[in-house]
């Protein structure tokens, strides 16, 4: 891969504002006219397959990468530059995380905001120097950086670590934040 790339964390589901959805196709697009790779976890639904399909249309290329026993359950997207088909969990990170120059959470669930709070925690542990970003899709994320601001106060997170994830209000603020910020 000789182009930048991101991990995208976002949803196997839609969401129920449509505006998860509309800006994950916002960002493929752009991504793709600006040579940016996606690096995500390969399904073909919710406002991850949204994505991927927003790239492939506009002429980016996508790995995916998915454990064997989710291919069925999370619908394997057919048409990717590349599925890579890992053993589990774990590989799957890994690989997405090796792959990548910066990471990004969209609007989604439980395994998102996992994989988000693995970026950020190492970075603090400084395993990485990647950009973490967040894309605050219609305020999605508000209460969580509200209460990540919390933990500094409280005396959980160092105040050199509050910043690590950056917060963006649009796609095209976020592309230019990572282009600005990215090493390759
Ligand atoms: P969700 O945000 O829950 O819809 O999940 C989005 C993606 O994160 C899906 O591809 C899940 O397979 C993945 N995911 C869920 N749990 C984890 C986990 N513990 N580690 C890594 N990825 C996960």
């Amino acid at each position: 891969m000789k182009n930048k790339a991101l991990c995208v964390y976002c949803g196997s589901s839609p969401g129920t504002n449509g505006r998860y959805v509309k800006e994950a196709e916002e960002l493929g697009k752009l991504m793709a006219e600006s040579a940016i790779d996606l690096v995500y976890g390969g399904a073909s639904i919710g406002v991850m397959g949204a994505l991927a399909n927003s790239v492939l249309r506009h002429g980016g290329n996508v790995y995916g990468a998915m454990p064997k026993h989710l291919v069925d359950r999370e619908v394997a997207h057919p048409g990717l530059t590349k599925l890579f088909v890992t053993n589990s969990m774990h590989e799957r990170k890994a690989l997405m995380a090796n792959l990548s120059d910066g990471f990004v959470a969209l609007p989604g669930g439980f395994g998102t905001l996992e994989e988000l709070f693995e970026a950020i925690t190492w970075s603090q542990l400084q395993m990485h120097h990647k950009p973490v970003l967040l894309l605050n899709t219609d305020h999605f994320y508000d209460t969580l950086i509200a209460f990540m601001q919390e933990l500094t106060e409280k005396g959980f997170v160092r105040p050199q670590h509050q910043d690590i994830s950056i917060v963006t209000k649009t796609p095209k603020e976020l592309i230019e934040y990572f282009l600005d910020n990215s090493f390759k």
